[in-house]
This record gives structure tokens, sequence and C-alpha cells, in this order.
């Protein structure tokens, strides 16, 4: 089939609704909306600052058809390019476009009040709108996950379930059932919820720390007197097994500004007979003092050489 303007159609008028949101997620769940209605799906790109003579920075961000990909770079209605239909391949370069853009709501006081705008978007040069799509729509939206978004309700629920110990076959069952016709979660979405929430509740190093645990891994930290976070180490069981099979050579080497926090991240090899070199051991520690290099010797020692 050829690329069938006339079939396929501009989209773009069913989004321009006119409407000021105060609230950008407000615009992006509208806009979502309105193209689950039309058969369509669009994900989020990234936030693109504008900035105003004022050194005030304004917010756009483009709208993506889920079936797009990144690989065609111009846009061509007219062109022979070929159709892909309903396959089940999800990218077919698609290059559907909206954006939602944040405007002044006086364009002449800068530093005033601002709203949020859903608008078309045209192709530079050819002036063409890129409202068109290259795919048939959705037929069967139910399996995709936009429309089997589990809402706050269901969270809530789910959570309560998971309190008591329901295990996640019958959170699905049930959540099914609350919903009739509409539920098609899935287990996996119930198991993801339940690490998230797990995720959630502690901060990142407590998680990183169970996470490593729960991989085997061998782990040690260091706090300061304020129960803050000052060395962490962390190396792999079969790691440790090959440091007491060959304790001889030990290379220790350190990044530094790689991390969020700039502290020296840490690596620690072993050499074997034969000249091969594996991995022991990482820190990731405050500061290189002599006391923080004591430190990771000392944990080393301890996971190298048990009593
Ligand atoms: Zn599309």
């Amino acid at each position: 089939m050829d690329y069938n303007v006339e079939l396929i159609g501009d989209y773009t008028d069913h989004f321009l609704n006119g409407v000021r949101y105060d609230n950008f997620e407000d615009a992006v769940t509208v806009t979502k909306n309105i193209a689950m209605s039309l058969g369509f799906f669009l994900t989020k790109g990234s936030m693109k600052p504008r900035e105003l003579s004022n050194k005030r920075l304004l917010g756009i961000c483009y709208m993506y058809c889920d079936r797009c990909s990144r690989e065609r770079k111009s846009y061509k209605p007219d062109s022979s390019k070929e159709s892909r239909g309903n396959t089940s391949s999800k990218g077919s370069g698609c290059m559907f476009r909206i954006k939602i853009k944040e405007l002044l709501v006086n364009p002449d006081a800068l530093d005033g009040p601002s709203f949020w705008e859903i608008q078309g978007v045209t192709e530079q040069g050819t002036g063409l709108r890129r409202g068109y799509h290259n795919h048939e729509k959705m037929l069967y939206p139910k399996g995709h996950s936009q429309m089997n978004q589990l809402s706050q309700e269901d969270k809530e629920s789910l959570r309560q379930m998971r309190d008591v110990g329901v295990p996640p076959s019958q959170q699905k069952q049930t959540i099914n059932k609350q919903k009739g016709d509409k539920g098609h979660h899935t287990q996996r979405q119930m198991y993801n919820l339940g690490s998230k929430s797990r995720k959630d509740e502690m901060n990142a190093v407590q998680y990183a720390l169970l996470a490593a645990e729960r991989e085997n891994y061998h782990t040690e930290v260091m706090k300061d007197d304020d129960d803050v976070l000052t060395h962490l180490f962390f190396a792999h069981p079969t790691s440790i097994q090959m440091l007491k099979a060959w304790p001889y050579v030990i290379l220790i080497d350190s990044t530094y500004k790689t991390n969020a926090y700039k502290w020296p991240w840490v690596e620690v090899i072993g050499a074997t007979p034969v000249g091969k070199n594996f991995n022991i051991c990482c820190a990731l520690m405050k500061d290189e003092t002599k006391e923080s290099y004591l430190w990771l010797l000392q944990c080393i020692h301890i996971w190298g050489n048990p009593p």
C-alpha cells in the first residue's frame, strides 16, 4: 500500500483545543488521551528550554508517535515510501509530532505568569504539518501499556493487598475482576509495582545495599558521626574466591567526577599467574586520604582472609 494521506489524514486539528493549561503534566495527559481516543499512542520527548531576552527559560516538549523511529530524518508524506500497516514490530518510522509549548500570558511581561498549550508541528522548509501517521490506527489497543496503566486507586488497593501478603497472581485476579471489562493487567505489573514501592520507601543507598545483598555481594559501609554514608564497599563472592586463590598482586585505581557526588570511584583488580586480570571489588569513598585507603584495604583483608 502506498503512503496515503487521504486515508490516514492530518490529525493535528484533533489536538488543537485552545485550552491554556497551568500545569505541564495535565497537558501531557490530555494529549495522550486524545491520541488514544484516535487509536494512536504518544510518548513524551525531553523538555527543551527556550530562553527569553531576560534569561528566563520557557519549556517546549515534543510528543512522538510510539511507532516513530529515529532513523528517518526527512518527512515526505507524498513519497512512495510504503506504509507497513499494522505490523507487530513497533517502529514504522512514523513522523507524527505534536508539541506542548509554554507561553507567556502577557507576551510583554517577561517575568509574568505562563501557561502550556498544545500546538501542531510544521516541518521547517517544506511547511508540511507533521500530523500524519504512516501506519494504521491500533485496532486492539487493550494490550498497549498506556491503556493498561494502573490508577492511583488501583495502586492503593494493591499496596493494601501486598501488606497483608496477597500473592501477585491473586492481586492480578482481584484487580481485573474489580474493573470488569477494562481489566487487562498482568502479573508482571504487580511484580514491578511491588519492587517500585520498596524502592520508593528507601533512599538510594539503602536500595543499592539491598540490591547488592540480594545478589549475594559482600558489602561494607562507613558512616560519619551524623550517620551519613562516607564509604561504600562491595565485592562479588566469585571475586572474593579469586582473591583468596591469587592474593599476591593487587592494583588499585580510581576515577573522578564520573558520578553525581564527584566522589572517587575506586576499582581494585587482581592478577592471576597467567597474567589475566580479575575484578576484586569496587568502592565509593568520599575522599582519597590515607584513612580512606586503609579502610578499603581492611575491607579487602576482612573478606579475602577470613579467620
Ligand atoms: Zn504514528
